[in-house]
C-alpha cells in the first residue's frame, strides 16, 4: 500500500505570535518554522503502517517556498522515501492544496492519503475534507486510531461525545488527530540518510491548478488583553463579586 502524506511548513508551536504593525498577517520574518504537528503525526503514523509491512512506499507533499524542503527533508529522516514540492511562492489556500492533492494523487496512486486535522497557522481544518470530496473517497477525520481489517481500514474518531470507529473502504483519506501517536525524533544517521533520499520539484502549473487566493484578509489583529485578576477574602466575598458582574443570580 501507497501511503501520501501532505507536510506543511508553519511557524513552530512553541512560538509565540505576533501580529505585524500593519494589521496584514503575523510576523514571520526570523521566526521559527517546522513541520505542522499533525503533519508529524501524519508521518509518524505512515511509518508505523511501513514497519507493521502494512505499508510500502510513503510520498511526502509540500506545497510552499523553497524552504518547505527542509520539512520535506524533516519527513525523510523521519523515514517517508521521497517528497514532492510543489513550489509556490504564495500562500495556497486549503482548496488550492486540495485541487494540487488530488493531480498528485492521480499521478501516484495512493491507497491512503494521510494529512493533519488542521495546519496550526490557519487553523482551516478543511484540507482532508475537501481533498476526500475531490476524489469522491471514504474519509477519517480526526483519527485516534487507525487499524487495517481486511480490505478496510478502521479509524477511531475523536468525537463530541466520546470515540467513534469508522471502517473505511479503500481507497480513502484520514486526519490526525494529537493522540494518534507521539512523533520519533529523527536520529542523526537518518537525518544524514535523508539528504540523498529523492524530491521531486513542481509547480502549481505543472498540474494545471490555479492557486490565486480566493479570499481576501482584511485585518488580523491580538486577541484583547486579559484583565488582571482579584483576590477575595471570603466565600462570601467570591459570591458577593460574581453576583456583581452577573456570573451568578
Ligand atoms: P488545513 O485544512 O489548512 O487546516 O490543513 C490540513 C492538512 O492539510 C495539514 O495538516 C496538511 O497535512 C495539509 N496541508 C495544508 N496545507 C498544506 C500545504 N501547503 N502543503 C502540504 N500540506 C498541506
Amino acid at each position: 500500500m501507497k501511503v501520501l502524506v501532505p507536510v506543511k511548513r508553519v511557524v513552530d508551536a512553541n512560538v509565540k505570535v505576533r501580529v505585524k504593525a500593519d494589521q496584514t498577517g503575523v510576523e514571520l520574518a526570523n521566526v521559527k518554522m517546522s513541520m505542522n504537528p499533525f503533519d508529524e503525526i501524519a508521518v509518524e503514523e505512515a511509518v508505523r503502517l511501513k514497519e507493521k509491512g502494512i505499508a510500502t512506499e510513503i510520498v511526502v507533499v509540500s506545497i510552499g517556498e523553497a524552504k518547505s524542503t527542509e520539512t520535506l527533508r524533516t519527513a525523510l529522516a523521519m523515514g517517508a522515501d521521497r517528497g514532492i514540492l510543489v513550489k509556490s511562492d504564495e500562500a495556497v489556500e486549503p482548496l488550492g492544496v486540495a485541487k494540487l492533492l488530488a493531480k498528485i494523487v492521480g499521478e501516484e496512486q495512493p491507497q491512503v492519503v494521510l494529512l493533519g486535522k488542521q495546519a496550526i497557522d490557519d487553523d482551516s481544518n478543511q484540507t482532508g475534507q475537501m481533498l476526500a470530496a475531490l476524489l469522491g473517497w471514504s474519509q477519517g477525520t480526526f483519527a485516534s486510531k487507525v487499524e487495517q481489517a481486511g480490505d478496510k481500514l478502521n479509524v477511531t474518531r475523536e468525537v463530541d461525545g466520546g470515540l467513534e470507529t469508522v471502517a473505511l473502504s479503500l481507497p480513502a483519506v484520514v486526519t490526525t488527530d494529537l493522540r494518534l501517536n507521539e512523533p520519533r525524533y529523527a536520529s542523526l544517521p537518518n537525518i544524514m540518510k535523508a539528504k540523498s533520499k529523492p524530491i521531486a520539484e513542481k509547480s502549481p502549473a505543472d498540474y494545471g491548478v490555479e492557486v490565486a487566493p480566493r479570499l481576501k484578509t482584511l485585518k488580523v489583529s491580538e486577541p484583547p488583553k486579559r484583565q488582571a485578576g482579584i483576590k477575595v477574602g471570603s466565600v462570601d466575598e467570591l459570591i458577593g463579586k460574581l453576583k456583581e458582574v452577573g456570573a451568578i443570580a
